[in-house]
């Protein structure tokens, strides 16, 4: 940990030193913005409920290393490439301009702008998208509803189980969810139909963004892993229930997943995230040691990460009433039985290459109590035990109208409290 990590730094923008803000100094999460006058935008710091515009600052003022150009680009990709000592480099010289007593304050201020007038875009092209299922308690979950004989399939506790999604069917927060059509066959039907989803479901999930990619047949070894990770962000990888159960074997996750995926604007930097490290999850006697190739001594002491995850969600009648959106569950993201970087690790372990800007989802983020189910699958048990709402509808899952809201954020004695901000998307029919 270094100075950008001190709890006692404060900042000039004053709404970044008000307790619970997401955006503190210690922070500084990279994003991609737009103004919604049209006057310009591109890639920007966010700070307090202010928008530091990173791009026209280095354009007009110059930064110290010829690299910081990347950040005048209109997505973070090639910044990304530059690897973790341009990243940090970057992160220090945001945090001395925007830190309490800067002598250049009156001039830095002019890249100031309020969050509420623009509009986030993608942070990055997203280069390939790939979703894993690493929280047990959601594979034991899922498996016990789809196949209550066999719930944890033998391979699950050896290798991380995952699956190539689809990078052009990743949004960012905000945008509207249409429900998607699709063949599914009740277990009562004797044929499969063609129709809209009636299963519609959120997968609370934290996203990776790899940063420095590997070449192609050279494998990323694990001690190396998070070298490769820039920073993490929220994820909804949107779940058609009925789609999936009819299709999913032989060849898993196809059209029940691949129709939108819902990412959080701002990218918190792994080096922000340093002081929240945890031990990676303790394996129950009996479950089997990471084979070599996934195992490490430093990965295991902090390869995991306390950020405290949560999901609310409001209905069309709550947002008329005024009510506001309810907490349907409160998870933990050091839940999860395998970390990114044996995620990375076992990704490349086979000379499959990554590149920047590619999202690696963790799969739904699940504890072991019911609270702590990260989707409606698991929290109404397939729709057996109804959720009731504040306005007494019920739901077992998302109905047009419904909005998703996933909030995330990390707090540990002795550091500053960081948040992800958020990622939230409205069912549209
Ligand atoms: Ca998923």
């Amino acid at each position: 940990m270094n100075e950008t990590h001190d709890p006692k730094a404060k900042s000039w923008v004053t709404s970044a030193n008000q307790p619970g803000c997401d955006f503190p100094l210690q922070n500084l999460p990279f994003g991609v913005f737009r103004r919604k006058n049209h006057e310009g935008g591109g890639v920007g710091i966010a700070i307090g409920d202010q928008i530091f515009d990173v791009g026209a600052w280095v354009r007009d003022q110059g930064m110290s290393s010829a690299e910081f150009a990347l950040l005048t680009e209109p997505r973070l990709n090639r910044f990304l490439s530059a690897g973790p000592q341009v990243w940090s480099a970057a992160r220090k010289a945001l945090f001395t301009l925007l830190r309490d007593g800067v002598p250049l304050r009156e001039l830095v201020a002019r890249y100031l702008d309020s969050m509420s007038n623009v509009e986030m875009q993608m942070p990055v092209k997203i280069a390939d998208y790939t979703d894993f299922y690493a929280s047990i308690f959601h594979a034991t979950n899922v498996g016990s509803m789809f196949r209550p004989d066999n719930p944890l399939l033998p391979n699950y506790k050896w290798v991380p189980i995952g699956y190539h999604g689809r990078a052009s069917s990743v949004v960012i927060s905000g945008t509207p969810v249409k429900r998607p059509s699709g063949q599914r066959k009740p277990p009562a039907a004797d044929t499969p139909s063609f129709g809209a989803c009636a299963q519609l479901d959120y997968e609370l999930e934290v996203g990776a963004i790899i940063g420095r990619g590997n070449a192609l047949g050279e494998p990323i070894p694990i001690g190396k892993a998070a070298e490769h990770i820039f920073g993490l962000c929220l994820s909804n990888d949107w779940s058609a229930r009925d789609i999936q159960a009819w299709e999913y074997q032989p060849l898993g996750p196809f059209l029940a997943k691949n129709f939108l995926t819902s990412i959080s604007p701002w990218i918190v930097t792994l080096e922000a995230l340093e002081p929240y490290r945890t031990t990676a999850f303790a394996r129950p006697e009996g479950d089997p040691q990471p084979l070599p190739y996934l195992s490490d001594e430093r990965d295991q002491q902090s390869g995991g990460f306390d950020v405290s995850l949560d999901v609310y969600l409001s209905s069309r009648k709550m947002r008329e009433e005024k009510a506001p959106a309810v907490r349907v569950s409160h998870g933990n993201f050091r839940d999860l039985y395998w970390t990114f970087a044996q995620m990375v690790a076992h990704h490349t372990s086979n000379g499959c290459n990554l590149q920047a800007g590619d999202l690696i989802g963790s799969g739904t983020v699940s504890g072991n109590s019911k609270e702590a189910r990260g989707c409606l699958l698991e929290l109404t048990w397939r729709g057996s035990e109804p959720l009731t709402l504040p306005s007494g509808e019920s739901r077992k899952f998302l109905e047009d109208g419904d909005e998703v809201i996933f909030r995330g954020y990390a707090e540990r004695e002795g550091y500053a409290r960081i948040g992800f901000g958020e990622c939230r998307g409205v069912i549209v029919g």
